[in-house]
C-alpha cells in the first residue's frame, strides 16, 4: 500500500468516524471488523502484525484524536514543554535505587540512578539497594523529601510551562481527546475483564463466527519451568526449544496461546495439558480455551494500553483528560469508574495485562495531584475487596495492584485526607481483622494453630500500609482528624485485645510435650506491630487532649480483657510485719501468656503523659479509684516471671519453642515493645505501691515467698536449686527495676542519651564493626537507629587492614557508665561484658569492683521507686541472701546470688550518698545504712555484719574487690551523715581507707605480692605452653624451607661475599664458583630429615603449573598455542607479545617422592568417594591440595642440588686465547653439520658454503670437544623419575594437550616454563618496587631455584637428537646461516626465552655416539658467555628497531657510550633504509637502557638460578642508581657496562649479521609501520582502574546494554578486571559453547582473556569473582569499603561504598603472583560444598 493512499484512508475514516452521531459505535463496529483479521493470523507474533496494528488502527485513530496528520500535529504540541516536573520512571527488577537517609521522608522515597547523580543527595548519607521491580522514582515530588525535590533535570523551572500546557491545547483537540479516550478506555476495560471465552458482546460479536479457537495456557507459581516444559512436549507435541520458548513466554507474559485450532482439537489439547500436569505435581496447570475473537480483542486491549501510555506522554493535557475519564463516575448506577473495574479485576488478570494496566495507572493518575487524591479514595474504597483477592492470589505482591499503597499511603497530605476523608486507618484495620477473622476462638482472641503460611504471609503485608499512614505524625490537628482517628484507634483497639492474651502456654509436667505448638505467628504479627505500635504512641502524644482521651479507651479496653484471670480469692500474706492482701496466682501452674500489646501499650502511653506533664491532669479524665495500677502490672510481672522460670530451666519439658519465644520476648527485634513495656510497666507499679508490699507481690509471683518467710526448707536438691535460680532472677529484675532509668520520661535523659548507653554496653562486651552495631540497636520505622550521631562521643573507630574491618572501640571515660547487670545483655553477652571488664581494669591496675554506674534520677512520678532499696522486706531479703552464704550450706546459695545482692546494697549506698549530698542529713529520710547496721545487729547479722563474713569466704574471692568497695561507701555515707567533711570521704573512694590504716596496707602489699607472684607463674606456664605449641604448629614450616637460615642452602654470608667480591660474575672466563653445600631437608609428611642429593631418593618440592597471561601485550587474541598450533612457532619460540606462557609456581614444602606418591594416591581414592569434592580438586588433572598449606598444586619439582664447581682460570685463560666468538660459532657449526650428517646421512651440500662464511678456517667435527669435555650427572632413579613427572605435567597443562613424554617438545616446554617464571617473577619485583635479590618471600625463591634446576637437567631424559635438532633451529635466529625456511625473525621472538633454551641445551651438542659426554666447566663458561653476547647483541637491535620517534642530534657534549649508540644507529639505519640517520645518541643510550632491562634482570636470575654464583651487593638494594643498577647486571653478567661495546668487540662476526638480521621480511614491514611491533620495555599489565565511588561503577551497569537480547529481564552486568569488558553474566542470552558445554558469558571470556583464569566484578551485588577453570570460581570481597570500614556483599546495607586501593592491590599481587587458583581452592576448601554454584553458567 502506498504511503499516501494510507494517510488518506486514515483521515477519511477518523472523518466519517467524526461525523457519526456516535462516533463510538462507529468506532466499535470498524474494530469489529478488523481486529479478529489482524490478530487471526497466528499464534505467534509477527512483526507484520505490529506493521498492521500500526497502519489499520492505531493511525486512525490518531488521526480521529489530532483531526489532521498525527506526525504535525506532534511537532506543533512539542513547540510546548512536554516535560514532567516528576521523574516517575518506573523501576525494574534489580535496578539499583538510592533513598537519602538525611532528606527522604521515609524509605520508601527513592531516585534513580540518573536523578541521583543530578540530585544533591549524592554528598548525604545515601543508602542505595536494588529494587524488587514496579515502584517508580520520587524525584520532583515535594511531599517526599525534605529538601532537594528535584534534580537538576526535573527541576520546577520548568513547570511552569507545562501548568500553561493544557491552556495551550485547543478545546478541539480537548474534546476529541475526551471523545476518544473515553471510547477506547471503556473498550479497553471491558476487554480486559472480559470473563466469557467463546463469546463476545453484542457490539463486537463478528457477523461470521468461524471455528478459530486458541488453547491458551496460564502462569502460575506452583509449577517449576521444567514441569511446565514437561507438559508441553507431552501435550502439543513440540520439541524441546520450542517448550522451552514458550515456558519462557508464559512466564513473562502471564498466559500464552500454545494451540490454535478447531474448538474440537484445542478440548483435546487442554485435557492432555491438564492430565499431564495434574500427574506430575498433583494441580494442573490453568488451561483455557478461548475463541479467536476474543483472544483479539483481549490482544488490542492489552495494545492500547501502551498506545495510551504514548498518547499521554505527549501532553499534560492529554493526561489529565485521559485521569478524568478513567476516574469519573459511571453514567450507570453503582457501577464504579473504570479504573476501579480495572483494580477490581486485577487479581483474575493475568501478569501480561498486569502490568500494563500498572504501568498506565503510574504514568496518569499517580502522575497529577488531584487525580491521585481522587485515585487514593477509590482506592481505599476498593481496600478490603482488593486485599481479600491479593491473599487469594497466587502471584507475588509485586504484580499484585495492591503494592500501589505505598505510592499514595505514604504522601502524608494524602495519608491526613485519608484518613479524614476515608477514614483510612479503621478500613485497613478491619481488613486485617476481616482478613484473621478465621482464626478467633471463642474467647475472641487469636489462636493460630495450624494457619497458613503463605496466606498470612500476605496478610502482614497490609501492615505496611498502615505504618505507610502513620509515617508523618500531623502538626496541627483539627477537631476532625482527632474524631477520624481516635475512631481508627479503637478498631486497632480491638485488634490489639484479641492478641491480649492469645496462645496462652502451660507448664508442662512430668512428660515433655509432644508437639512442639505453633508459635511464629504470634511473633510475626507482633514483629509487625512493632512500629506501628510506636508511631500510635507518637500521635497520641502530639496532642495532649487526644493522649487523655486514647489512654482512656486503652484503660477501658485493658478492663474488658479476661484473659488469665485469678481462679482464687484474695488472702493476707505476712512478713516483716507487712500485711499484703492479694489473690493469689502461680505462673508455674496456670495458663501465662506472653502477648500482652494492651498491657504495654497503656504503659507507653503513661509514660508520654508523665513525659509532657500531662499525668497531673489525668484524675480529669479517669476516675483515679479506677485506675488500679497493681492489676495493670500484674499480667507484666507474670510475663517477667516466665522468663526467669524458663531461664531457671523449670519449663524444660515445654520445649524449644518456649525458649525461642523467650528469646525473641527480650531481643532487639521485639523488646522495645514487650519486655521493656514489661519492665515499664513493674516500675509504675512500684512507684504506685508500698515498696514491701510491692516486693512481697514480687516474691509471691516468683514463688520465693514461703522460702523468704523462712516456712519453707526443702530437701530435694532439685528444688533447691531452682529456687536458687529463682532468687537470682528475682533480685536481677530488683536490680532492673531500680536501676534501669535510662527511658525518656522515667528520668530526664534524651534519645540521644539512650542509644550512647546501648552502644557503651554493646562495645563494652567487645571492638565491634559497625554493621554488627547496628544489629544490636533497635531501629525506627525508617530503619534507623541513631547510631551515627552518638558513635564518635563514646568510641574511637580502628581502621581495617587489609582484610578484616574497621572496629569501634569503646572511649574510656564512658567505662564509668558501664553497669554489668544491664537489661539488654543476653546471658552470654552479659559473661563476655563482665570477663572483658574485669580484664581491663586488671590490666590498668585497678581492682576488679564492677561498681553500679550512678543512674541518673528518676522523674518525680517515677521517684518512689527508690524506696524499695530501704524497705524492711529488701533488708531481710539480703540479710537471707547473705545470712545463706555465711553460713556457707553449698547447696543454698550461688555466687551469682551473692554478686546480685551485693550490686543491690552498693545502688543502695549510691542513692543514699546522692541524697546526702544535696541535702543536709536530717532531712534524708532514705536510710539505706542505717537499717543495713542495725537491724539484725544484736545476734550480728546485719547486712553490714554479714557482709564482713562474706568478705573472708575462699569461694569468693572474685568478689572481694566488690565488697571491699561496700564497705568503703558504708564508712563515706556515714561520714556525710555525720557532717564530717565530705572530701575526706570522697578521698576515700579513690584512695585507701585509712581507719584500717596500716594492716590493711600490710596485707594489701602482701596480695600484691602474692598476686604478682601468682600472675609470673601463669605467664610462665603460658609461655610455655605457647612455645610448645608454636613449634608443634610450625615445625614442619620451619624445618622445611630450603632456606630457613638454620640448614639448607645459605644466603651467602658476608664473608663470603667480600671474599669473592670480584669473582661476582656468573659467566664467561672469570666465573665465580658456585658453592658447595650440603642441604637438608626434612620431608612435611614423614618428619624424617634428608639430604638432598644427586644420587639419593629424591626430595621433590609441591609445584602447580598453569597458563597466565599476566604478562601479555595482545590480551583477548584467541590463543592458540597447541601443539600442533599452525601458523605459530610456539612452542620453540615464544612470541614477544608472550600471549600465554606456563607458569609454574610452588607454595614451598617439601617431600620425599615416595611418601608424594602414597600421599597423592590416597587422596585421589578419597576424592573419588567424595561428593563434590571434584569441584576442589580435579583428578584427571592430577590435582591434589598441599598437604599443609592446602594450596592447589598438579605436580611436584624434584629438589636437585647444584654441582660443586670451580673454574680453574689459567685453564680458562688459555683457552680463551684460542675460543673467540669467530671460532666458537665455527667449531658450532662444524659440530652440528657433523650431528646432521650422522641424524640424516642425507643433506645438502649448501649449508656448508653459507657455514664457511662464519669464519676464516675450517673446523672440524670433533674439535667443540676439545675445549674440554666430562662426564654428564648422574642422577638417582628416583630423581630421573621425578623429572618425567614435572617434565610431563609441564608440557600437558602448557599446550593442553594429552599427557605425552615422549613427545619433542616436552623439553622446549621446560625451557619455556622455566623462562616464563623468571620473567612473572621479575615483573612482580619490579611492580613492587623491590631488589632483584634477597627480597623473595622463601617459598618463590625455593619454586624458581628447583624450576631453573630442573629445566637445566630435565634434557638427559630426552632424546639428544631431538635437543640437538631443537639448539639449531634456535641458533638459526642468530646465525641466519642456519636457518631454515620458518625460523622467526628478529621480531617474532622473544630473546629472554631464546637465551635459556640455547643455553639449557647446548650440552647435548657433545652428546657422543658411544660416550655421554657434556661441555667441562670451562667450555660451558664461554658457551653461556657467547650465547648472551649473541642474544644481547639481536635484542639491543629489537629494542632499537622498535623504537622510533627518537628526537634529533642534540649539539655538544655525548659521553662514548652515546658516541658508540649514535653510531650503531647510523650503521643500522644505513642496512635497514627506514630510519632516520640524525637522531641523538644518549637518547638511543637511554631507550635502548632502558628498553633491555627486563631481559638483563631476567638474565641474572636465570644465571643466578642455575650456576649459583652471588651477585653483586647492588642487586640486592633499592639503594642503588638505574645507572649504578645496570652496570651491577652487566658486570654479573660479563657484559660491558656500555652494552653498545659488543658491536665493536665483535665488529667483523656483528656486522654481517646485522646485514641479515635487517633484510629480513618482516623487518622491513616493521620499519615500513605496517606491522606494530611489540616496544620495549614491555608494557606491565594491571587490573583495570576502579572508581573511587562505588555508584559510578552502578551507573555504568545500569547503562549497561547485553549485545544480545533487548528485553528488560533482570541482568547482572559483570566487569573483566583484567581487561576492563563489561559482561551479561548467568543469562542464557549471552551463553556460548566453548570445548562442546555450554558456558555463560564469564567463562567463555575468561577463557580468551586470561587462559582461564578470570577475576570479575558482579557489579549489582558487589562482590569478586574467581574463576579458574571451567567448572571451578569462588567469590572475594570487593574492594569497596563504606565509611565504618566494612565490605557490603550483596549491597545488602546499602552504605556509600568507597575503593580501598590497599585491597585492591592485594588483589592485583594475588593475581601477579598467580595466586587465583590457591585462593579459589583454599575458599572452597572453606564453604560448604553442597550448595555448589555452577560456574560453568557465569
Ligand atoms: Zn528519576
Ligand atoms: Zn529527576
Ligand atoms: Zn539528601
Ligand atoms: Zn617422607
Ligand atoms: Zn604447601
Ligand atoms: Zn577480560
Ligand atoms: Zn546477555
Amino acid at each position: 500500500m502506498a504511503e499516501g493512499e494510507k494517510s488518506i484512508s486514515g483521515l477519511d475514516l477518523s472523518k466519517k468516524w467524526r461525523e457519526a452521531t456516535d462516533s463510538c459505535a462507529e468506532l466499535l463496529r470498524y474494530l469489529r471488523e478488523q481486529v479478529p483479521q489482524i490478530y487471526y493470523l497466528d499464534t505467534e507474533s509477527h512483526p507484520q502484525e505490529e506493521e498492521l496494528v500500526q497502519r489499520r488502527l492505531l493511525y486512525p485513530l490518531e488521526c480521529f484524536l489530532f483531526g489532521e496528520d498525527p506526525q504535525d500535529a506532534l511537532e506543533k504540541l512539542k513547540q510546548g514543554s512536554t516535560s514532567s516536573q516528576l521523574c516517575g520512571r518506573v523501576f525494574k527488577e534489580g535496578e539499583t535505587v538510592y533513598s537519602c537517609r538525611d532528606c527522604a521522608i521515609d524509605p520508601t522515597c527513592v531516585l534513580c540512578m540518573d536523578c541521583f547523580q543530578d540530585s544533591v543527595h549524592k554528598g548525604h548519607r545515601y543508602k542505595m539497594h536494588a529494587s524488587s521491580g514496579g515502584g517508580f522514582c520520587d524525584c520532583g515530588d515535594v511531599e517526599a523529601w525534605k529538601i532537594g525535590p528535584c534534580c537538576s533535570k526535573h527541576d520546577p523551572g520548568t513547570a511552569t510551562a507545562m501548568e500553561t500546557d493544557e491552556c495551550a491545547m485547543e478545546p478541539g483537540l480537548c474534546d476529541r481527546a475526551e471523545k476518544l479516550f473515553r471510547c477506547l478506555l471503556r473498550y479497553t476495560t471491558d476487554m480486559l475483564v472480559w470473563e466469557e471465552s467463546l463469546e463476545l458482546s453484542a457490539q463486537l460479536q463478528p457477523s461470521v463466527k468461524g471455528d478459530t479457537y486458541f488453547c491458551v495456557l496460564y502462569n502460575d507459581e506452583h509449577h517449576s519451568y521444567d514441569h511446565v516444559i514437561y507438559t508441553l512436549q507431552r501435550s502439543v507435541k513440540c520439541n524441546r526449544t520450542d517448550a522451552q520458548t514458550q515456558t519462557t513466554l508464559i512466564d513473562k507474559e502471564g498466559r500464552w496461546a500454545v494451540k490454535k485450532g478447531s474448538l474440537l482439537s484445542c478440548q483435546q489439547a487442554k485435557d492432555l495439558i491438564r492430565f499431564n500436569s495434574e500427574h506430575i505435581s498433583l494441580q494442573p496447570l490453568r488451561v483455557e480455551i478461548l475463541h479467536a475473537a476474543v483472544m483479539a480483542h483481549q490482544s488490542f486491549a492489552l495494545r492500547l494500553g501502551s498506545w495510551f501510555q504514548q498518547i499521554i506522554s505527549y501532553s499534560v493535557g492529554f493526561r489529565q483528560v485521559f485521569c478524568q475519564v478513567a476516574l469519573e463516575p459511571s453514567a450507570e448506577e453503582d457501577h464504579p469508574c473504570l479504573i476501579s473495574r480495572l483494580m477490581l479485576h486485577d487479581a483474575k488478570m493475568y501478569k501480561g495485562a498486569r502490568k500494563v494496566v500498572h504501568e498506565l495507572i503510574f504514568c496518569s493518575a499517580l502522575m497529577e495531584t488531584e487525580f491521585k487524591r481522587l485515585f487514593a479514595i477509590e482506592f481505599t474504597k476498593h481496600y478490603l475487596q482488593l486485599q481479600k483477592d491479593f491473599i487469594n492470589d497466587d502471584h507475588e505482591r509485586s504484580i499484585s495492584i495492591t503494592a500501589l499503597s505505598v505510592q499514595i499511603f505514604t504522601v502524608p497530605t494524602l495519608a491526613r485526607h485519608l484518613i479524614e476523608a476515608g477514614n483510612v486507618i479503621k478500613v485497613i484495620v478491619f481488613t486485617v481483622m476481616e482478613l484473621l477473622r478465621d482464626y478467633l476462638d471463642t474467647n475472641n482472641r487469636f489462636h493460630f494453630q495450624g494457619y497458613n503460611s503463605d496466606k498470612f504471609f500476605r496478610v502482614q503485608a497490609i501492615f505496611h500500609d498502615l505504618r505507610y499512614i502513620l509515617i508523618s505524625k500531623p502538626t496541627v490537628w483539627t477537631e476532625e482528624l482527632r474524631k477520624e482517628f481516635l475512631e481508627g484507634f479503637k478498631v486497632f483497639l480491638g485488634l490489639l485485645s484479641s492478641m491480649q492474651g492469645m496462645e496462652e502456654v502451660k507448664r508442662q509436667f512430668g512428660q515433655h510435650i509432644e508437639l512442639e505448638p505453633e508459635w511464629e505467628a504470634g511473633f510475626s504479627l507482633q514483629m509487625q506491630l512493632r512500629h506501628i505500635l510506636s508511631m500510635f504512641q507518637d500521635w497520641c502524644s502530639s496532642d495532649d487532649k487526644l493522649l487523655f482521651l486514647t489512654f482512656k479507651e486503652c484503660h477501658k479496653t485493658l478492663m474488658r480483657c479476661s484473659n488469665q484471670p485469678f481462679h482464687s480469692e484474695a488472702s493476707d500474706f505476712y512478713m516483716c510485719k507487712h500485711i499484703l492482701h492479694i489473690r493469689p496466682y502461680k505462673v508455674s501452674q496456670e495458663p501465662v501468656s506472653i502477648h500482652l500489646p494492651i498491657s504495654r501499650l497503656i504503659a507507653g502511653l503513661y509514660l508520654h503523659l508523665c513525659r509532657t506533664g500531662a499525668i497531673q491532669h489525668l484524675h480529669k479524665y479517669i476516675d483515679p479509684e479506677s485506675c488500679d495500677y497493681t492489676l495493670f502490672g500484674e499480667h507484666p510481672l507474670r510475663c517477667v516471671v516466665l522468663a526467669a522460670q524458663v531461664s531457671a530451666e523449670m519449663w524444660r519439658r515445654n520445649g524449644l519453642s518456649l525458649v525461642s519465644q523467650m528469646y525473641y520476648y527480650q531481643d532487639v527485634k521485639c523488646r522495645d515493645e514487650m519486655y521493656d513495656k514489661d519492665i515499664l510497666m513493674l516500675q509504675i507499679t512500684a512507684s504506685k505501691m508500698d515498696p514491701n508490699h510491692f516486693l512481697m507481690l514480687i516474691l509471691l509471683r516468683f514463688e520465693l515467698f514461703d522460702v523468704f518467710n523462712g516456712s519453707s526448707s526443702g530437701k530435694d536438691q532439685e528444688l533447691l536449686k531452682q529456687w536458687n535460680r529463682l532468687t537470682e532472677e528475682m533480685l536481677y529484675l530488683l536490680i532492673v527495676i531500680i536501676g534501669e532509668r535510662y527511658v525518656p520520661g522515667v528520668s530526664h535523659v534524651t534519645k540521644e542519651d539512650v542509644t550512647m548507653r546501648e552502644v557503651i554496653h554493646l562495645l563494652c562486651i567487645e571492638p565491634m564493626a559497625h554493621s554488627s552495631l547496628i544489629k544490636g540497636l533497635p531501629d525506627n520505622e525508617s530503619h534507623e537507629t541513631g547510631l551515627e550521631s552518638v558513635i564518635p562521643k563514646v568510641a574511637t573507630f580502628r581502621k581495617p587492614g587489609v582484610s578484616g574491618h574497621g572496629l569501634y572501640e569503646v572511649k574510656k571515660e564512658c567505662l564509668p557508665e558501664f553497669n554489668p547487670f544491664f537489661y539488654h545483655y543476653s546471658k552470654s553477652q552479659y559473661s563476655k561484658a563482665e570477663d572483658s571488664q574485669k580484664k581491663r581494669r586488671t590490666q590498668e591496675g585497678n581492682d576488679k569492683a564492677l561498681r553500679p554506674p550512678v543512674p541518673p534520677a528518676f522523674c518525680p512520678t517515677f521517684s518512689g521507686i527508690v524506696r524499695l532499696l530501704c524497705c524492711d522486706v529488701l533488708i531481710h531479703v539480703l540479710r537471707r541472701v547473705l545470712q545463706r552464704a555465711v553460713e556457707d550450706r553449698a547447696t543454698q546459695w550461688t555466687e551469682a546470688m551473692i554478686q546480685r545482692a551485693l550490686h543491690l546494697i552498693a545502688q543502695a549506698l549510691l542513692e543514699e550518698k546522692c541524697q546526702l549530698e544535696t541535702s543536709t542529713g536530717d532531712e534524708v529520710l532514705f536510710d539505706f545504712s542505717l537499717k543495713a547496721r542495725k537491724i539484725g545487729s544484736e545476734h550480728g547479722k546485719s547486712v553490714f555484719h554479714l557482709l564482713a563474713k562474706v568478705k573472708v569466704i575462699p569461694s569468693l574471692e572474685a568478689q572481694t574487690d566488690m565488697i571491699k568497695w561496700i564497705l568503703q561507701m558504708f564508712e563515706m555515707v556515714k561520714c556525710l551523715r555525720e557532717n564530717s567533711s565530705p572530701t575526706a570521704a570522697l578521698s576515700m573512694e579513690t584512695t585507701k581507707p585509712e581507719e584500717i590504716g596500716h594492716d590493711k596496707e600490710k596485707a594489701e602489699r602482701k596480695r600484691k605480692a602474692e598476686a604478682a607472684k601468682l600472675h609470673r607463674q601463669k605467664i610462665m606456664a603460658q609461655m610455655s605452653a605457647m612455645q610448645r605449641n608454636f613449634i608443634e604448629s610450625n615445625k614442619m614450616l620451619y624445618d622445611n624451607m630450603p632456606d630457613s637460615g638454620i640448614q639448607g642452602e645459605p644466603i651467602p654470608t658476608e664473608s663470603c661475599v667480600v671474599e669473592q667480591k670480584e669473582l661476582c660474575v656468573a659467566l664467561g672466563p672469570h666465573r665465580g664458583s658456585t658453592p658447595a653445600e650440603r642441604e637438608v631437608l626434612t620431608c612435611i609428611l614423614c618428619q624424617e630429615e634428608q639430604e638432598v642429593a644427586a644420587q639419593s631418593p629424591a626430595m621433590v618440592l609441591t609445584a602447580c603449573v598453569q597458563r597466565s597471561t599476566v604478562l601479555t601485550q595482545c590480551r583477548g587474541r584467541i590463543l592458540t598455542n597447541k601443539a600442533d598450533g599452525t601458523g605459530t612457532t610456539y612452542p620453540l619460540f615464544m612470541s614477544p607479545d608472550l600471549a600465554v606462557g606456563t607458569h609454574t609456581g610452588s607454595c614451598g614444602h617439601v617431600m620425599h617422592a615416595t611418601c608424594w606418591q602414597k600421599y597423592f594416591e590416597a587422596v585421589q581414592n578419597t576424592t573419588r568417594n567424595r561428593i563434590h569434592a571434584e569441584l576442589i580438586i580435579d583428578l584427571e588433572n592430577g590435582e591434589y591440595l598441599c598437604p599443609l598449606c592446602k594450596s592447589l598444586c598438579n605436580t611436584v619439582v624434584p629438589v636437585i642440588p647444584l654441582e660443586p664447581l670451580k673454574l680453574n682460570y689459567e685453564n680458562a685463560e688459555i683457552v680463551g686465547q684460542h675460543l673467540t666468538l669467530p671460532r666458537w660459532i665455527q667449531i658450532l657449526s662444524a659440530r652440528i653439520k657433523g650431528l646432521k650428517s650422522i641424524n640424516e646421512d642425507t643433506e645438502s651440500s649448501s649449508h656448508d658454503e653459507d657455514m664457511g662464511r662464519c669464519g676464516e678456517g675450517q673446523a672440524d667435527f670433533r674439535s667443540i670437544l676439545s675445549f674440554g669435555v666430562q662426564e654428564p650427572r648422574k642422577f638417582s632413579d628416583s630423581i630421573a623419575e621425578m623429572l618425567v613427572v614435572c617434565a610431563t605435567t609441564v608440557h600437558r597443562v602448557g599446550l593442553q594437550t594429552g599427557p605425552n613424554e615422549l613427545c619433542p617438545y616436552v623439553p622446549t616446554m621446560a625451557w619455556n616454563t622455566c623462562a616464563f617464571t623468571i620473567q612473572a617473577i621479575e615483573n612482580v619485583l619490579q611492580e613492587e618496587d623491590k631488589p632483584l635479590f634477597g627480597s623473595l618471600q622463601n617459598r618463590q625463591l625455593a619454586g624458581l631455584k628447583a624450576v631453573i634446576q630442573f629445566s637445566g637437567a630435565q634434557r638427559l631424559k630426552s632424546s639428544q637428537a631431538v635437543i640437538q635438532q631443537h639448539f639449531t633451529d634456535m641458533l638459526g635466529v642468530l646465525l641466519p646461516a642456519m636457518s631454515r625456511e620458518n625460523t622467526p625473525s628478529l621480531f617474532e621472538v622473544d630473546f629472554f626465552h631464546l637465551l635459556v633454551g640455547l643455553v639449557l641445551s647446548i650440552p647435548a651438542l657433545y652428546q657422543e655416539e658411544a660416550v655421554d659426554l657434556q661441555p667441562s666447566a670451562v667450555s660451558s663458561a664461554y658457551n653461556h658467555l657467547y650465547i648472551l653476547h649473541l642474544v644481547t647483541t639481536a635484542h639491543l637491535l629489537q629494542v632499537l628497531l622498535s623504537s622510533s620517534d627518537f628526537p634529533a642530534v642534540a649539539a655538544g657534549e655525548e659521553g662514548e657510550e652515546a658516541r658508540a649508540a649514535a653510531e650503531l644507529y647510523v650503521t643500522v639505519a644505513q642496512q635497514s633504509g627506514g630510519l632516520n640517520s640524525d637522531v641523538s645518541g644518549s637518547a638511543v643510550a637511554e631507550r635502548v637502557r632502558r628498553g633491555m632491562a627486563p631481559f638483563l634482570r631476567c638474565s641474572a636470575l636465570f644465571f643466578n638460578g642455575l650456576t649459583g654464583v652471588p651477585p653483586p651487593e647492588e642487586l640486592s638494594s633499592t639503594a642503588v642508581t638505574s645507572q649504578g643498577h645496570v652496570e651491577a647486571l652487566c658486570s654479573y653478567l660479563a657484559l660491558p657496562s656500555n652494552v653498545f661495546q659488543l658491536f665493536q668487540d665483535h665488529r667483523e662476526t656483528v656486522t654481517p649479521l646485522l646485514h641479515r638480521w635487517c633484510k629480513s621480511p618482516a623487518v622491513t614491514k616493521i620499519l615500513k609501520s605496517e606491522i606494530q611491533a611489540i616496544r620495549y620495555p614491555r608494557r606491565r599489565n594491571h587490573l583495570i582502574d576502579l572508581p573511587e565511588d562505588y555508584s559510578a561503577l552502578l551507573n555504568q551497569a545500569s547503562h549497561f546494554q547485553c549485545p544480545n537480547s533487548t528485553d528488560d529481564d533482570r541482568k547482572h552486568p559483570t566487569l573483566c578486571l583484567v581487561c576492563g569488558t563489561m559482561l551479561c553474566s548467568q543469562s542464557s542470552c549471552c551463553q556460548t559453547q566453548l570445548e562442546g558445554d555450554d558456558v555463560g558469558a564469564c567463562t567463555a571470556h575468561a577463557a580468551t582473556c586470561g587462559a582461564g583464569v578470570g577475576i570479575f566484578l558482579r557489579i549489582r551485588e558487589c562482590e569478586i569473582v574467581l574463576k579458574a577453570s571451567k567448572t571451578r570460581g569462588s567469590t572475594y570481597p570487593a574492594p569497596y569499603l563504606d565509611d565504618y570500614g566494612e565490605t557490603d556483599p550483596q549491597l545488602g546495607r546499602g552504605n556509600p561504598l568507597h575503593l580501598c586501593p590497599e585491597r585492591y592491590r592485594k588483589l592485583h599481587q594475588l593475581w601477579q603472583q598467580h595466586c587465583i587458583l590457591e585462593e579459589i581452592a583454599r575458599s572452597l576448601e572453606v564453604v560448604n560444598v553442597m550448595f555448589a554454584f555452577e560456574w560453568q553458567m557465569l
